[in-house]
């Protein structure tokens, strides 16, 4: 897990309420993961809660920020849909686009 990723997984746990709770990332291989038809070499992104207060984040890929907000969510509320999980994760991420903008405002 890069550094870059780890500060994003911390800061989004705290913004969720899932501070305390350990996060990890694994890397999965594109061959472990098939698709609807059955066959491997799909991408997949996943969250679980392993206990409660560990969760575990399976990836094919390099993971973005949005990732991170969206398996977050997942797991922080999972009577949530999959529609209302990709629209919560890009509210939130304009939200916290607009406190930056906001701070760096007024420092200057
Ligand atoms: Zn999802």
């Amino acid at each position: 897990m890069t550094n870059g990723i780890a500060r994003k997984l911390g800061y989004w746990c705290e913004v969720l309420g899932l501070d305390g709770h350990r996060v990890e990332v694994e890397v999965i291989s594109p061959n472990q993961v098939t698709d609807e038809k059955g066959e491997t070499g799909a991408h997949l992104v996943g969250g679980r809660r392993i206990t409660e207060d560990s969760i575990v984040i399976f990836t094919t890929r390099r993971l973005r920020e949005d990732d991170v907000v969206h398996e977050l969510l997942h797991v922080r509320f999972p009577e949530m849909s999959e529609g209302e999980v990709r629209s919560e994760t890009r509210s939130l991420r304009i939200a916290r686009d607009l406190n930056f903008i906001g701070g760096f405002a007024k420092e200057r």
